[in-house]
């Protein structure tokens, strides 16, 4: 029952292609988001209590079934949604050869091609954001959170050979950490799952454009350290999740430097802007970066969860990572080769890197500047159309993420009926946010495929969600 017959297996295949390719086909005709009912989805499951085997066709069809009427349609051109992609088609291909071939990416020995090509993959990044290839290194993570839960042991590690071994009670002084207020929120659980408490994490101020304020940096720095507190790492973002907003990175980085801090910055979206000409100098400064978060399940597009963790630092990860064992294979001993499992929070993990290497080798760098060009461009449409309609853009981003609110009704629960008239109509998903205090509606160009004419019909749901309220 574990494996099908070779006839079974082969409508099995057949089935799966087709639900993929008719999703493909067909998502765009239908609503983005779906009405939610618990009830309805729990009613369905009670009757798998998995006592008689099943038909294989029909367990597909049943899941292919609810997961079109059950889940936000991320690839739907009308989703303006939170950095989840349209994964592309060699992504999708890549990932099912991935679940095939299962390639064990512990040790180097196991799957040589494959630790090999996210080696090479971490090198050609590495480039882009201007780390020299030959003296870098990185991995590939789960996503985001796991790169920057990396970032935080990883500068951690640099400051205390001793904190691996004897923990965050080893440092000489508490260990304290920066991020602006717009910063994500996975620092805090890193700061938590590492022992040094969320309480380390030090929330800076932000400028009225929402950028980290170097000022306000300089005298916490200060105040810490005439408190008795080690200051350990400094975080810049370069494309905040709320308004895509990019901190000045060259001074962070100059004030990192002045203070012997790690200086760590997190691209997990606004990387992108590496590859396109125009964009690439809003992330000077990630050059002199100790490391860098990047996920190219976001602005990549390929399916989740594809996070990139890079480090000039060649020796961190495996004074971070490695422990000693006797049961990993043993038969790469004496090559030029890194186990990937000791330079990484996981151990057996999938082939994370094959979705990039497949997208990549198919579109060229040439086509994710134009898809990335493209989506920048949209969000330029959407940001003149909204102030056309008399809507007030709250965010100063070039990045195609659009922060806005209704003049005259902007308290949250308005902006949130709003949002709830469009997400009912199923037209299109936005969502609401707090960006530097206040409330408003987001809306992020996260798709390749979404062009003007779902940028206008948004405004128009906006208009129509807007006039039923009033
Ligand atoms: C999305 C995001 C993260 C978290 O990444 P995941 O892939 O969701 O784990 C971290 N930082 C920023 C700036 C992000 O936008």
């Amino acid at each position: 029952m574990l494996r099908l017959e070779r006839k079974e297996r082969i409508r099995i295949w057949e089935n799966v292609v087709q639900a993929i390719e008719d999703y493909n086909e067909r998502v765009a005709e239908h609503r983005v988001a779906p009405q939610l009912d618990p009830d309805a989805i729990r009613g369905r499951l009670c009757r798998f209590d998995f006592q008689e085997p099943m038909e294989p066709g029909q367990a597909v069809d049943f899941v292919v079934e609810n997961l079109w009427n059950h889940q936000v349609h991320t690839p739907h051109p009308s989703y303006f949604g939170l950095f989840n992609p349209n994964p592309t088609t060699m992504g999708i291909a890549a990932d099912t050869l991935v679940a095939g071939f299962n390639p064990q990416l512990a040790a180097w020995s196991h799957s040589p091609f494959a630790a090999e090509v996210e080696m090479h993959l971490v090198r050609s990044f590495a480039s882009c954001f201007g780390y020299d290839p030959a003296a870098c290194d990185g991995t590939f993570c789960s996503g985001g959170a796991e790169a920057n839960h990396t970032a935080l042991l990883a500068a951690l590690t640099a400051h205390n050979a001793d904190f691996g071994e004897h923990g965050a009670g080893s440092f000489s002084a508490p260990p304290v950490i920066y991020v602006s207020s717009e910063a994500h929120h996975s620092f805090l659980k890193a700061a938590r799952v590492s022992g040094i408490g969320s309480r380390a994490v030090r929330v800076v101020s932000v400028d009225e454009r929402l950028a980290m304020n170097p000022a306000a940096l300089e005298k916490a720095i200060q105040k810490d350290i005439g408190d008795g507190y080690l200051p350990v790492m400094l975080a810049g973002t370069a494309g905040t999740t709320g308004a895509g907003v990019i901190d000045p990175l060259p001074e962070l980085a100059s004030i990192a430097q002045a203070h012997n801090l790690w200086f760590h910055v997190d691209a997990a979206w606004g990387g992108a802007a590496a590859l396109v000409p125009e964009l690439r100098p809003l992330l000077d400064g990630c050059d002199q970066a100790d490391s860098i978060t990047f996920d190219a399940h976001k602005w990549l597009s390929v399916p989740m969860g594809a996070g990139i963790f890079f480090t000039r630092h060649p020796d961190v990860l495996l004074r971070t990572f490695q422990v000693i064992n006797t049961y990993m294979p043993k038969d790469a001993r004496g090559l030029p080769v890194i186990d990937p499992y000791s330079h990484s929070l996981q151990w057996s993990r999938r082939f994370i890197g094959l979705k990039v290497f497949l997208s990549l080798a198919v579109a060229g760098w040439v086509g994710y500047e134009e898809a990335i060009r493209h989506q920048t461009a949209m969000g330029e449409l959407l940001r003149s159309a909204l102030r056309n309609g008399g809507w007030q853009i709250m965010n100063d981003t070039p990045l195609p993420v659009v922060c806005f609110t209704d003049p005259g009704g902007e308290d949250a629960a308005h902006l949130e009926r709003i949002v709830s008239e469009v997400l009912r109509s199923g037209e299109a998903w936005i969502s609401t946010a707090t960006i530097g205090g206040k409330p408003v509606i987001r809306a992020c160009i996260t798709n390749y495929a979404t062009g003007e004419r779902e940028v206008e019909a948004l405004v128009a749901s906006l208009k129509k969600a807007r006039a039923e309220l009033n």
